[in-house]
């Protein structure tokens, strides 16, 4: 069979079972069988498979036909133009997290300390420290497995070889098992978080991949999806210094309940930023003197 053939069976069975994004995935997922890109794809259609990427494509595309995201399938998903490794413990890093991350950025100076709560693969600290300089961050998440995959992801990306719970000392970056701050110690410039925030009752009508596949650990902010800012802004005066930011990811309609929580807990400057759809996605501010 050739890598065309291969393609319109895949995209074919992927729109009978009602995949929205039927022909990007399929493609996707020939490359990835392939190890090869679009382009040999399509230059190459006459190419032929060999039998086991033949078998491997159609296992795939049948799994991905049970709404199995496709990031799973595949293993990574590229965030801040870094590739990291994903699999169903964590949240798969999504495009509207980049702007925490680009809003942060411009915060933040070489040598600061950063706390990232609610860290998942780790998508936010590994970009921050990857792209400033001499800064140190702390990342915690109350799941093991999750906390896993964000030190696999530090060591890969930033070189290093990261411990999860083991003591911060030397190390540029650190993840701990802890609710929240239970564990944290010390004090830190920036906090960043981008925590559950969907509505229990919403958490069901979400899209079958996230729903089903995504841990719902992940997603689930209380009864209404404000829990954790409310928690971590309970707690963030012991940690976070005095003309320190604070970085939140929020809901599309969480920006102005948000920002009123952020200026009652002493918060200064509280700006709400939009995300490139036009949604509100990020609220930040300084923790005032
Ligand atoms: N920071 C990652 C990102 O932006 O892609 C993951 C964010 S995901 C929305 C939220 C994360 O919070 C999940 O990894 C979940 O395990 C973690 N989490 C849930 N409850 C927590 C708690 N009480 N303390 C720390 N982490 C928690
Ligand atoms: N943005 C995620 C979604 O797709 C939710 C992430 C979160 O709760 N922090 O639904």
């Amino acid at each position: 069979m050739s890598y065309g053939e291969l393609y319109l069976e895949g995209k074919g069975a992927l729109e009978a079972a009602g995949i929205a994004e039927a022909e990007l995935d399929a493609r996707l997922l020939l490359e990835y069988v392939c190890k090869t890109d679009r382009n040999a794809l399509l230059v190459h259609g006459d190419r032929q498979v060999t039998p086991e990427q033949e078998k491997c494509f159609r296992e795939l595309i049948r799994r991905r036909g049970e709404r199995i995201p496709l990031q799973q399938l595949t293993g990574t998903q590229d965030f801040m133009g870094l590739e990291f490794a994903v699999n169903e413990k964590v949240l798969i890093p999504r495009q509207d997290t980049e702007i925490l991350v680009e809003e942060a950025l411009r915060c933040l100076h070489d040598g600061m300390r950063v706390l990232d709560l609610c860290t998942g693969s780790g998508c936010i600290l590994i970009s921050l420290l990857q792209y400033s300089n001499n800064c140190t961050g702390v990342g915690t998440d109350v799941s093991k497995e999750a906390l896993k995959v964000a030190a696999e992801n530090a060591g890969r990306l930033l070189g290093e070889h990261v411990l999860t719970g083991s003591g911060e000392g030397e190390k540029r970056i650190c993840f701990l098992q802890s609710d929240l701050f239970e564990k944290v110690e010390g004090m830190f410039d920036m906090i960043v978080s981008n925590p559950p925030y969907i509505r229990t009752r919403v958490v069901d009508t979400l899209m079958p991949e996230v729903r089903d596949h995504e841990p719902r650990q992940a997603l689930d902010g209380g009864e209404d999806g404000l829990l954790f800012y409310r928690e971590i802004l309970r707690g963030c005066g012991n940690y976070l210094k005095k003309g320190g930011m604070l970085f939140f990811e929020i809901g599309y309609d969480q920006g102005e309940t948000v920002r009123g929580l952020m200026e009652q807990a002493g918060f200064l400057e509280v700006c709400v930023v939009k995300d490139y759809g036009g949604m509100d996605r990020v609220v930040c501010g300084t923790l005032g003197f």
